[in-house]
């Protein structure tokens, strides 16, 4: 946690933020931090500043906190990926977070397993807390936006386009003759397949919507580490 990042719910006079959940646990248990030490704190979808510890035992830390840094610039790239199991999903979005990822989509394809989309990973309070976690990690305040796509025809058709518009858009496939290019240089959409693979017909849909086939070599990543390769090769 580099950051310590408090919310509206938080503040209980202006200024002052009283937290009693694994915030405190980890400025004590991590930070050790005493009353008088100042620590980073940001407020989530705003700026990033100071907080000095008013008070802090095992109940409750208290922290005046200031704020007037901008948070850290956004990494353009919508990442579209084919629902995985739910560790993996946990960690698509929390190091995509933390690498500056704002918008990801979900998507289902013909070997995404239909049991993941019941997983509890995907409920609303449980994606927050990842993005949290990237963004702590980060230094960064500002959420992403997380959608689901449960059918990849009816993606393709009605959100593809202006999700896609103005960007270079990408389908990461290990068996491409091209590689992934370095330094994008400008907004993208990158698309990462399922454990199992894209079938063949989806790269040939996502290609004639204008998305180009690239690789990152003969090795075979685990979804989310090829997601950390691409971004870190297009940011
Ligand atoms: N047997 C599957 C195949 O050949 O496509 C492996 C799928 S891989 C575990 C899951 C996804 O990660 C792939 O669909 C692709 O989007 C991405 N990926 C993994 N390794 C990659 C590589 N070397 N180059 C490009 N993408 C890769």
């Amino acid at each position: 946690m580099n950051l310590i990042l408090v919310e509206e719910a938080d503040f209980v006079a202006e200024a002052r933020v009283r937290l009693t959940d694994r915030r405190l646990v980890h400025v004590r248990k991590v930070h050790r931090a005493s009353v008088g030490d100042e620590l980073r704190v940001g407020l989530v979808d705003g700026a990033i500043g100071r907080g000095r510890v008013l008070r802090l035992d095992r109940e409750q830390l208290e922290l005046e906190v200031s704020f007037s840094e901008a948070p850290p610039p956004a990494l353009d790239i919508t990442l579209v990926v084919a629902l995985p199991r739910p560790p993996s999903m946990r960690k698509v979005l929390q190091q995509a977070t933390a690498m500056g990822v704002k918008r990801f989509v979900f998507l289902h394809c013909a070997r995404t397993e239909k049991s993941y989309w019941t997983a509890s990973a995907l409920e609303p309070d449980a994606i927050r807390r990842d993005l949290l976690l990237g963004l702590e990690q980060a230094r960064d305040t500002a959420l992403p936006s997380v959608v689901f796509a449960r059918r990849f025809a009816a993606f393709l058709a009605d959100s593809w386009g202006s999700m896609a518009r103005g960007r270079l858009a990408l389908v990461a496939h290990p068996d491409a003759a091209a590689p992934c290019p370095r330094d994008a240089a400008g907004p993208a959409i990158l698309v990462i397949g399922p454990e199992g693979g894209f079938i063949p017909k989806e790269v040939e849909q996502l290609e004639r919507a204008g998305a180009r086939r690239v690789t990152l070599g003969p090795r075979i990543l685990r979804v989310e580490t090829a997601t950390v390769a691409l971004l870190a090769r297009l940011g």
